[in-house]
């Protein structure tokens, strides 16, 4: 039996209006290379200034995850040559991150929670891209000095799935903070895993082969499970030392299969050295003060909503999973749904109903719309049936309101006891026989006449009124 060991590399971009060492803007969406200037460029004598944002965004990250800030860290260059790094080294934070020793908890299904070390997170600035066109390559620079933050975890992951688990949270945690857009497909939040296998009960650590470069949950859990195999099967045919070496492989989407790129750099090939154009990072004090004031993070909130709504616990890690879903669930309660209605109609009604393209971001159903559907059902108004008719009315007619298509659909329930005792009396004369029957102690006929005022009503009566109202009539 192995026991398999991961540790993950990510490389969240942040958020910032400038690039970290330059004035430039941080969008990359624009013509290629028009956000550049001497720095970014590279341009031989140019001096880099640091962003103070981008050290603020990572002092905040570092008390979220309850790590130790330091109040002194040094940039350093990383020497290496890419054609999209014209300065031939990255400034990045090497001896001394910003931000070291912290944790996060990751979330199982069944509540129960695993503690993962946060080795450190340090500040780095971002390289170009190459652009392959036919038999000519181009770089676009725009990217080049854009803040990241690189958060480097312990290898305290067990398997893809308590990886997976990880980045969720991780990726919870920068989108609460809105530190980063953490946008996966557009490469604001991409993640480097390392992996390697041990027989159970080894606690040496074997040769570790990292796997470079992705950006999606799904490929990352492939990515793991076919290297993890490829390990295990060469250590059992004793091929081991030949097929496994330190080196960084690239995950092939099409084939599912990860494949050799290059040998793995040591840390030495890099000639890391003191960046002699920069001052150490030391946060002032107000600095530190304010980037102790984060937003309430995932964990409390879960842990909140369990004790102030009373929902369950596995409900409230969904609801908390994701900063949107906490934003329009709580938006939904402060409107006056109660919370446990709330959770059902947002996360199995909405959400089921969110497909193609549809996040709750650009939902074409608020959260203050859904609320009204089920205060409408709470005070009787409509039936739960009837809400998900008007939960799909507003889906197909954007911007629409509640009320308007409630009235519009007909699926007012009538609760005048008037209209439904009318219905009862046509229900019972129109079957004296069975009535005869239930006064004779045939009891479960009770259910029949409800059915039947029910079908009368075609739907719109309050049940609960018409129980006790036929009750009523019948006992008379
Ligand atoms: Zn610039
Ligand atoms: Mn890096």
């Amino acid at each position: 039996m192995f026991e398999v060991i991961i540790g993950l590399e990510v490389h969240v971009q942040l958020n910032t209006k400038t690039k970290i060492f330059c004035n430039c803007a941080t969008s990359f969406a624009d013509r290629q290379n028009v956000h550049t200037c001497p720095v970014c460029l590279g341009l031989p004598g140019a001096l880099p200034v640091l962003n103070v944002e981008a050290v603020k965004k990572a002092m905040m990250f570092g008390n979220a995850v309850n790590a130790t800030v330091h109040k002194k860290s040094v940039f350093n260059r990383k020497n290496y040559f890419y054609p999209d790094l014209p300065k031939g080294y990255q400034i990045s934070q090497f001896e001394i991150p910003i931000v070291e020793n912290g944790h996060l908890m990751i979330d199982f299904d069944d509540g129960t929670q695993k503690r993962i070390g946060i080795t450190r997170a340090h500040l780095e600035e971002d390289a170009g891209k190459n652009i392959h066109e036919g038999d000519r390559s181009l770089v676009d620079l725009n990217r080049a000095g854009t803040p990241l933050l690189e958060i480097v975890s312990e290898p305290d992951l067990r398997s893809a799935d308590e990886a997976v688990r990880y980045l969720k949270k991780l990726h919870a945690i920068v989108r609460y903070l809105d530190i980063s857009d953490a946008n996966m497909q557009e490469g604001s939040f991409r993640c480097d895993v390392n992996v390697s296998i041990r027989p159970k009960g080894d606690d040496k650590l074997y040769t570790r082969v990292e796997i470079k470069n992705m950006n999606s949950f799904r490929f990352i859990q492939q990515a793991i499970a076919y290297e993890v195999e490829r390990q295990i099967e060469a250590w059992e045919d004793g091929v081991y030392e030949d097929e496994v070496w330190q080196e960084t492989r690239l995950f092939d989407t099409v084939k599912g299969e990860t494949r050799s790129m290059r040998g793995k750099e040591e840390s030495a090939d890099y000639r890391y050295f003191p960046e002699p154009d920069l001052l150490p990072v030391i946060p002032t004090e107000e600095m530190f003060k304010e980037a102790e004031k984060i937003p309430e993070m995932p964990d409390e909130k879960r842990k909140r909503y369990v004790e102030e709504f009373g929902i369950r616990e596995y409900d409230a890690t969904v609801i908390t999973s994701e900063v949107e879903m906490a934003r329009f669930f709580e938006k939904m309660v402060e409107e006056g749904a109660s919370a446990k209605n709330a959770v059902t109609w947002l996360t199995v009604e909405l959400l089921g109903r969110l497909k193609g393209g549809l996040t709750l971001e650009n939902s074409p159903v608020n959260a203050s719309q859904l609320a009204t559907i089920v205060k409408r059902i709470e005070d009787s108004t409509i039936s739960g049936k009837a809400g998900k008719e008007v939960l799909d009315y507003l889906f197909a007619h954007e911007g629409a309101d509640v009320d308007e298509a409630i009235e519009k659909l007909g699926l007012k329930q009538v609760s005048d006891d008037s209209a439904i005792l009318a219905l009862i009396d046509e229900v019972l004369s129109s079957n004296s026989d069975k009535v005869e029957e239930y006064k004779g102690g045939k009891e479960k006929l009770f259910g029949f006449f409800v059915g039947q005022v029910m079908k009368a009503s075609k739907g719109s009566a309050n049940p609960a009124k018409v129980n006790e109202l036929l009750k009523e009539r019948l006992s008379s």
